[in-house]
């Protein structure tokens, strides 16, 4: 790479079809935002997959550089608030899916979406993190908003083994909440439990369609399914449990009564990431660089390269993802 002539992942429609290529870009191919930023990495979510394999209509302009994370090193700024040679970490704000992201070497960017790269954290770590951890601390931040401490009883998370249910699963054990996890993969149990999971239980047994209230079991819930399982879980909360809900990898619709709320108290907290403002979001990072378990970001980090980018994506779609893919733009 140069400083002018880079690559980039680039989709493109053809007849209707994303078509996912490697570009060589130059820094006038860029958007005109305030600061330049030399990508070093970036991530795999969910959302990434929609975009990469062109599912469901994530991408609303094109041509698109995807990529909904990203961390780097600021090389120009117009801004007051970054100089040249900080190291900054970029997640939400459409990213990825409005504006270009971080599936390129430079990228210019907002200095409204920036937050400072944490102390203690590399940027391939913040990748391993990522929107996925971001969000997955947000949901830890509900759960203790509500008061639910870790004497308070056991806490579930669901879609455990995938991006933020292994980020929640970790932060959760770390502080002392005794973790159940739900999962629909056998052969993530050994990986949950050295995520600090006490108990595994099936994606199948959890999907199980719920009574209006079922006994008691949870008094803090972090939920990335929706569907059926947010549904039995809000059946299954004690008395003022707390449900942080924040995905629907099992579905956006949520078939319940008002049961749970109106005759335990059980409070449902949605999390959304992408909008969260600038204060709670630096709050939620330096909780990660000071809670999280470095050598946890190491287990649950795969590192990929730009060019395999467009098979992992085909992989979290299918729900084959063990915790976080961390892209080196420099691999
Ligand atoms: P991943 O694909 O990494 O993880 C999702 C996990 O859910 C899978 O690993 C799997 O876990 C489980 N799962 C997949 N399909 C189903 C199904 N049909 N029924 C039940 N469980 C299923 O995605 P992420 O962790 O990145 O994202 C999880 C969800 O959170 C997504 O819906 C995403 O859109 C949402 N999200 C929301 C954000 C926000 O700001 N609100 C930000 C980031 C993500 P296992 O194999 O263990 O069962």
């Amino acid at each position: 790479m140069t400083t002018d002539t880079f690559k980039a992942l680039v989709l493109e429609q053809e007849d209707g079809k994303t078509v996912a290529d490697i570009h060589q870009l130059n820094l006038s191919d860029l958007p005109d935002e305030d600061v330049l930023v030399k990508v070093d990495y970036s991530s795999l979510n969910y959302k990434d997959g929609m975009a990469v394999t062109g599912t469901g209509k994530i991408v609303l302009n094109w041509p698109m550089v995807p990529g909904i994370d990203m961390a780097g090193t600021v090389v120009e700024s117009a801004s007051d608030s970054y100089t040249a040679g900080d190291k900054v970490v970029l997640t939400g704000w459409s990213v990825g899916e409005k504006y270009w992201g971080g599936y390129s070497q430079m990228q210019r960017v907002k200095s409204d979406w920036l937050v400072p790269l944490p102390d203690g954290i590399s940027a391939q770590q913040a990748m391993a993190i990522g929107t996925a951890g971001l969000t997955a601390m947000l949901c830890v931040m509900a759960i203790e908003d509500g008061d639910i401490t870790k004497d308070s009883g056991k806490v579930v998370v669901t879609g455990a083994a995938g991006g933020v249910g292994s980020v929640a699963v970790a932060l959760l054990a770390k502080a002392g909440y005794e973790v159940t996890a739900v999962s629909g993969r056998e052969s993530t149990h050994d990986y949950l439990r050295a995520l600090g999971a006490s108990e595994i239980l099936s994606r199948e047994e959890m999907s199980e369609r719920s009574r209006p209230l079922e006994k008691s079991r949870w008094v803090g819930a972090v939920d990335t399914v929706g569907g059926e399982m947010l549904a039995r879980i809000l059946a299954e909360m004690d008395y003022s449990g707390v449900v942080a809900a924040c995905g629907l990898a099992g579905s956006y619709k949520l078939p319940t009564t008002v049961m749970p709320f109106i005759l335990r108290n059980v409070r449902l907290q949605g999390v959304d990431s992408v909008m969260c403002p600038f204060e709670r979001r630096t709050q939620a990072w330096q909780r990660l660089a000071s809670d999280l378990p470095k050598d946890m970001l190491d287990n649950i980090g795969q590192l990929v390269s730009l060019e395999q980018v467009e098979e992992k994506a085909q992989a979290i779609m299918q729900g084959q993802i063990q915790g976080r893919v961390v892209v080196d733009l420099n691999a």
